[in-house]
């Protein structure tokens, strides 16, 4: 008996970007050095035309952040740019709002901002008694192309629905569960290779209802769980 096993198109685009919005030094209470970071983490996926440079839309999500203060024994050890590059990676690592990125081991190195460590390697030749602030955003973006939508209606709804004696909208033959779509908005399901032109309308070909939207959270968590890449099913 075949079975199918899902999987997610690989993102055609994933990117992480950070931007130091503030950093500033302050007196520390009972002569230490501490660091303080405050973080924005952002995410957002879209989707774009095959061919296209930028997506058609993208959703936010937006991220929580607070205010986190590292204390740091010996000063001396954030004296040149690597050490204090090492040990802010690690600063940023320990953020629980950063674990929700769900970032790759590249990526990491991606988030420390590269303006802050010579402010930081400055403050701590000039004084024991600071503590150095800085507020960034951290930003991760996924983008798929219209097949990754297409996986997406598949995995999240034809697995747990049966499609009974369902006829394909566009060509009006009988379906079968190996050929066979399911949008995300609604019960209306299709040949694979009928919605395949259609999907980048983005809309269900019978009631025009967004296909992409409702996936979204879907989507989000597949493409930020590291999901590994296996390219379109398979049928076993
Ligand atoms: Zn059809
Ligand atoms: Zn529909």
């Amino acid at each position: 008996m075949a079975t199918i096993r899902y999987a997610t198109a690989p993102p055609v685009e994933h990117s992480i970007e950070v931007d130091t919005i503030c950093f500033y030094e302050h007196a520390a209470p009972a002569g230490r050095f501490a660091v303080c970071v405050a973080c924005y983490p952002m995410s957002s996926i879209g989707f774009c035309r095959l061919g296209a440079a930028l997506p058609h839309e993208s959703v936010m999500q937006p991220g929580e952040n607070s205010l986190t203060t590292f204390l740091v024994a010996d000063p001396a050890t954030l004296r040149t740019a690597a050490a204090c590059h090492g040990a802010l990676r690690g600063m940023l690592a320990a953020l629980p709002e950063l674990q929700s990125l769900r970032l790759t081991e590249d990526e990491w190195d991606a988030v420390v901002p590269a303006d802050v460590v010579p402010a930081i390697v400055g403050a701590a030749r000039r004084a024991n008694g600071f503590s150095f602030c800085f507020h960034m955003g951290v930003h991760r973006r996924v983008i798929h192309d219209e097949r990754g939508l297409l996986m997406a209606c598949r995995e999240w709804r034809l697995a747990a629905s049966a499609l009974g004696e369902k006829d394909c909208g566009i060509c009006l033959d009988e379906l079968e569960r190996e050929s066979a779509v399911q949008m995300t908005c609604c019960e209306h399901a299709f040949h694979r290779r009928c919605i395949s032109e259609w999907i980048s309308k983005a809309t269900c070909p019978m009631c025009r209802r967004d296909v992409w939207r409702p996936a979204v959270p879907e989507i989000l968590e597949l493409s930020f769980a590291g999901a590994p890449a296996q390219g379109m099913p398979d049928i076993e």
